[in-house]
């Protein structure tokens, strides 16, 4: 298996198990035939010095981000005020995210110049059809294993992380690496979900 991440010398990891924890980045599963999720939605977010608050404010609406919604996180860094600014939707992220910025009540209180870079990033919204395999188990957003509704994706990480965790337990226990084996990993996420 090649992987961009670990640098072994002549590029191939050899291990009993693998845990495929690769967020949404699929070109592993291409390599691996595992498909990729059917549903992503896009992201786009920025930092920036932003007017002082305390409040975390949410933005909803087609001409905000369809589909789904726009945020303002407040943040200090080096004791100076800033903001995530972000949204997710089904389109076009990175225009909605600067009509967003540009918009009155978000313009009036950034800091001066708009951000060159967005950070774009998509989030799957619907899991693999198979999420093990021979001496395979996928977790997190590589898995697909995100809340339609928001999208959020760190609770499922965390949890199919412990279920992966456990059933990898069991088979380095039992020395049994097959995909049967391996298989009640998925069924113990679905039974949680
Ligand atoms: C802008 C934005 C806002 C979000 N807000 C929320 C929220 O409020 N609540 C919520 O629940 N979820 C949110 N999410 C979704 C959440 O971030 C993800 O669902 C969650 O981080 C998935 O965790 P993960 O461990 O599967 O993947 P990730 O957190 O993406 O971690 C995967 C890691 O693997 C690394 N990697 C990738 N390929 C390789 C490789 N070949 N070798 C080595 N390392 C590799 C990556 O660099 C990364 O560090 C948000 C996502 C975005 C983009």
């Amino acid at each position: 298996m090649r992987t961009a991440g670990a640098r072994p010398e002549n590029g191939v990891i050899r291990g009993r198990l693998l845990v495929l924890a690769t967020g949404a980045a699929y070109h592993l599963h291409r390599e691996l035939d595992l498909g990729i999720p059917a549903r992503f939605v896009q992201t786009a977010q920025v930092e920036v010095d932003f007017a002082d608050t305390a409040e975390v404010e949410v933005y909803f609406g087609n001409s905000v981000a369809p589909g789904s919604f726009g945020w303002v996180v407040p943040m200090r860094r080096n004791g100076q005020p800033r903001a995530r600014i972000g949204l997710v939707t089904d389109r076009e992220a990175e225009g909605y995210l600067l009509r967003f910025l540009q918009s009155a009540p978000i313009a009036s209180r950034l800091g001066d110049g708009m951000p060159e870079r967005f950070h774009r990033r998509p989030i799957p919204l619907a899991f693999l059809a198979q999420t093990f395999g021979e001496r395979l188990l996928v977790v997190g957003d590589a898995a697909g294993l995100t809340k339609p509704t928001t999208a959020g994706g760190i609770y499922y990480s965390l949890l199919s992380a412990e279920l992966a965790a456990s059933t990898a337990q069991r088979a380095t226990e039992g020395q049994e690496y097959s995909a049967k084996f391996l298989s009640q990993y998925q069924r113990a996420w679905k039974a949680r979900s």
